[in-house]
């Protein structure tokens, strides 16, 4: 019986899985045929293997780590770059989606590394609870979004991952690992942005708050030059504020403001905000694209996560067929960074479908780009033009560069390997760290090896 016949009556058989995972984990006996090649949510990136496990257990998860030699997690495909890539072995934990625990007394919540944010968050909301930030979109893993730092907007609020309480993951060895931010300090704060450099993670803990309710509003049509004088001003405007411009004539399109709805709160909103003008219809931060898919705005009091994230879980969040990159600078440099980027207004807005600026709170996480540092964010979604895209990053990064730029883990950016790793005060710390959870690099890829490594 040749290898071929072999596979497919075996995979009669055994059903597959167990099959799957001998082939899968012996690199001499890969079967590119065995799953389909899977692409990231863009579109932008096929990974490199077709070798997938879909463990259904932790003690599943655990056998399929001893076995690989090298291994990557998937969250939801969400990022742009190759970060998630293996060319040998990926295992998603899409079918390990349950809610495990809400702790009523220590106001956390535990999940399996499945669930989605949008998974959870009618969930908690019925129980009284809420998470304190969210991203643009409720469709990522809160595992994958942990791992890379992912972070709504607010000048008062950390990124996604600081709400982490704790971790479970499986190391090298296949031992099931926990950290928590109460017992293990440092360690921890190592730990929870891992770019999936430590293991595989297989339950996350989020810190709690009690739920409320949430309005936005949205303003058109803000001259950038108000931004000078006034940028931390319109950053308090609410608890979380965007503001999206095309970089034409000088124009900040859309500001969103996301506030806390008090019940009582009758206040009309005023008219205009820095000359511009408040919106009288549901605006999408794409001209073109269908409002539908975004969050009630216009004031309308709503669930916390129906408001803070710019796009409807069940509707296409963005544009679709987009790439994404993404830059963070100290907020004391918001304004000359923003006019930095400005020089190259004509360069990008031909391949460009919006870009949206953020303010991000300081937190104590090593490898989170906002470590000791209030952050504001430049980011850029792109038509799907890569070869332009890939030629307009490095001038937005050469004009980033006196900000001390460093560029969101999970979406495009070509800063050299040497100038990132020199961002990062903890790396060492980090590098130590995955020594001892990871000694022979079983969790490393090319995207590791090259920016953390090289
Ligand atoms: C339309 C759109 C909007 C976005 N909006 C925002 C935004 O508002 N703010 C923002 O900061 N980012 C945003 N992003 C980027 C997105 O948040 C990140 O790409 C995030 O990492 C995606 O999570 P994921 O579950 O898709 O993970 P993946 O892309 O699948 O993986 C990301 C990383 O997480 C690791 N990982 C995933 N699961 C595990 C696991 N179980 N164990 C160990 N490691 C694991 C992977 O190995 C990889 O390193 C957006 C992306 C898109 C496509």
């Amino acid at each position: 019986m040749d290898k071929r016949t072999f596979i497919k009556t075996a995979s009669v058989l055994t059903g597959g899985l167990i099959l799957q995972d001998m082939i899968a984990c012996n690199s001499s006996e890969k079967s590119p045929t065995q799953n389909e090649q899977l692409s990231n949510w863009a579109g932008n990136l096929k990974y490199s293997t077709t070798n997938v496990h879909y463990p259904q257990t932790v003690e599943e998860t655990a056998g399929i780590v001893k076995k690989c030699d090298k291994l990557r997690a998937l969250g939801s495909q969400h990022a742009f770059n190759a970060i998630a890539d293996s060319k040998e072995n990926l295992v998603s934990l899409k079918n390990m989606n349950k809610i495990v625990a809400l702790d009523k007394t220590a106001n956390t919540v535990t999940v399996e590394a499945g669930v989605r944010y949008g998974d959870i968050a009618p969930y908690l909301d019925e129980n009284g609870y809420a998470l304190a930030n969210l991203a643009s979109l409720p469709h990522i893993t809160v595992v994958g979004a942990c791992a890379t730092a992912t972070h709504g907007s607010g000048v008062q609020n950390g990124n996604l991952s600081t709400s982490v309480a704790a971790i479970e993951f499986i190391n090298a060895a296949g031992d099931v690992i926990t950290l928590s931010k109460q017992k293990d300090g440092e360690r921890f704060n190592g730990a929870v942005v891992n770019l999936g450099a430590l293991g595989v993670v297989t339950k996350i803990t989020l810190d709690v708050i009690p739920t409320f309710k949430m309005k936005q509003l949205v303003y058109l049509n803000m001259p950038v030059n108000e931004l000078k004088n006034n940028f931390d001003k319109i950053e308090n405007e609410g608890y979380s504020v965007s503001l999206f411009t095309d970089w034409k004539n000088k124009n900040i399109n859309e500001v969103w403001i996301k506030s806390r709805f008090a019940g009582n709160d009758n206040a009309t909103a005023k008219p205009e905000l820095f000359s511009a003008k408040l919106a009288t219809k549901n605006v999408h931060p794409i001209e073109t694209e269908s409002a539908e898919n975004v969050t009630d705005q216009m004031g309308v009091p709503g669930p916390w996560y129906e408001r803070m994230p710019h796009f409807k879980m069940g509707f296409k969040p963005s544009a679709g067929k987009e790439l994404q990159a993404e830059y963070f600078v100290p907020i004391e440099n918001a304004y000359d960074a923003i006019m930095a980027v400005e020089k190259l207004n004509e360069r990008i807005s031909p391949h460009l479908f919006i870009t949206e600026i953020r303010a991000i709170h300081a937190d104590e996480l090593w490898m989170s780009p906002c470590y000791k540092q209030t952050s504001v964010t430049i980011h850029f979604t792109w038509k799907q033009e890569t070869e332009a895209v890939m030629n307009l990053l490095p001038q937005i990064e050469a004009q980033l560069m006196p900000f001390n730029v460093k560029p969101h883990w999970a979406k495009l950016f070509t800063l050299s390997p040497q100038v990132l790793q020199s961002r990062y005060a903890k790396l060492a710390d980090f590098k130590a760290l995955v020594a001892e959870y990871d000694p022979k690099g079983k969790f490393r890829n090319e995207f590791l090896t090259k920016n953390l490594f090289s």
